[in-house]
């Protein structure tokens, strides 16, 4: 292994938890003072501490504090911080050719990316796969690819869903503030109907598509409708997983009305739920998979994978950008894929959901603001409410997520009323590192 790209002077971040400053200590106030200045205001952070250096489930500061790590930069580095594999696959490319644009001269790594995707995304019928930058491009090329080959324009959604923030996808997009209010006109023929939410709705995944299916029967007409876009389990919306069934009516309704079944798995996949895409736990096969996030172990890269013959719609030339497909990015996810299979990293995704779900379940009964506990994998959420009620409680989930980040634990929020806390540890986190952010958790949940 060439050393010459390693940092020197940066000593290596060991798996603990460490508080030597208060939070954000006094480098990342310096720091946070010049980006006010040059960051606009519209990107916020949500715990203004700058980070030097990260490594597996540990991320550190520029002042050395050391932070459990249960965001993974939403759900990106999923095997874990600059994973040695990937660094090493990245750092290799990097040597070899970084750039050339696939549709003028192609490579092998983009090539071999789209055999990874068809042989991990659900189903065993032919697939192809066109690689972009984003998952909100992602989103915009499963949308574009599926109006081309049906001929239709109408899109759906669900509501609670979170697709992204280009102009299609904020219209996408459920929750205007923050990610919509005010950047409009958005695109049109957008349609978004009532999804599956089982703590809040109370009904079986068959009688929740029903209600689903009718609603765009009769406010859109199914002949007129390109896809349904759906997040297996939704990511920003508040990690809600569908009633059993749901999914498979959503898909026969699809299928029956010639509409194409795309499963928007840029948070749920890759690796995240202890299966390759989430959807396998749900039993269906979508006619399209979108991929991002965790699929190169931080380096931005998705896939837009489908049946061949949707994917074939497009005429030549009518798909493609500038970096999709990049091969630094390209040779990284061939490492995260091979570092799944050969360490069985869904394995991983297993463990982790046994012991956060445990101790998760285990503070709702000691405190009744935890109205849900829920989630697959290392995807776990808590919906807090107002005690003895399902009122949306966001000020708990501020103060706890504020109390674990001063206690140098990093913890993501989600939810349309902003009152859940998701757990997105990356799989390398030990069962030791989770019970003491639980440890954390639990006195946060003391103070309220
Ligand atoms: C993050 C996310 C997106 C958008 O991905 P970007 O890379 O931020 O554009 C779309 N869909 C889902 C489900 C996501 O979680």
């Amino acid at each position: 292994m060439t050393d010459t790209l390693a940092p020197t002077s940066t000593p290596a971040v060991t798996q603990e938890r460490r508080i030597v400053t208060a939070i954000p200590g006094p480098k990342s106030q310096e720091l946070h003072e010049r980006r006010l200045a040059a960051v606009p205001v519209g990107v916020s952070s949500a715990l203004p501490v700058y980070i030097e250096a990260a490594h597996g489930a540990i991320v550190r500061d520029v002042d050395g504090n050391q932070f459990i790590d249960l965001g993974a930069g939403i759900g990106v580095t999923t095997i874990g911080h600059t994973d040695d594999a990937v660094v090493e696959a990245a750092r290799e490319q990097l040597g070899s050719v970084i750039h050339t644009l696939f549709t003028i001269t192609p490579y092998e790594e983009y090539v071999r990316v789209a055999e990874l995707l068809a042989e991990h995304t659900p189903g065993t019928h032919a697939k192809k796969t066109v690689l972009v930058n984003s998952g909100a491009e992602a989103v915009e090329n499963g949308v574009k690819i599926a109006r081309k080959y049906t001929g239709r324009n109408g899109v759906a959604v669900l509501e609670h869903a979170y697709h992204g923030r280009t102009n299609l996808t904020m219209a996408m997009t459920f929750k205007a503030m923050p990610y919509s209010l005010g950047f409009g006109p958005f695109a049109g023929d957008i349609h978004r109907a009532p999804n599956s939410y089982p703590f809040r709705d109370g009904l079986s995944g068959v009688e929740a598509a029903k209600r689903t299916t009718d609603y765009l029967e009769k406010t859109v007409g199914a002949t007129d409708l390109a896809c349904l876009v759906v997040e297996p389990i939704q990511g920003e919306g508040g990690f809600q997983v569908p009633a059993d069934g749901y999914l498979p009516a959503l898909q026969e309704w699809c299928t029956a009305n010639g509409i194409v079944f795309i499963a928007d798995e840029i948070q749920s996949g890759m690796a995240r739920t202890g299966a390759y895409f989430a959807s396998e736990h749900f039993g269906v096969v979508p006619d399209m998979v979108l991929s991002a996030k965790g699929i190169a172990g931080g380096l931005p890269l998705a896939g837009v994978t489908g049946r061949a013959e949707i994917m074939d719609a497009s005429h030549p030339g009518g798909l493609g950008g500038t970096f999709g497909g990049n091969p630094v990015a390209a040779a990284a996810a061939i490492a995260v894929f091979d570092r799944i299979e050969k360490d069985d990293l869904l394995a991983e995704g297993r463990r982790i959901e046994g012991v956060l779900k445990t101790g998760l379940l285990e503070l709702q009964q000691k405190y009744d603001v935890i109205g849900d506990v829920r989630g697959i994998g290392a995807m776990i959420a808590i919906e807090l409410v107002e005690p003895g009620t399902k009122n949306p409680n966001s000020a708990a989930v501020q103060k706890i997520a504020s109390y674990a980040g001063q206690h140098a634990v990093i913890l993501l929020t989600a939810g349309t009323y902003g009152n859940v806390l998701r757990f997105l540890p990356s799989l390398a986190i030990s069962d030791a590192l989770l019970r003491e952010a639980l440890a954390v958790i639990d006195e946060a949940l003391a103070t309220l």
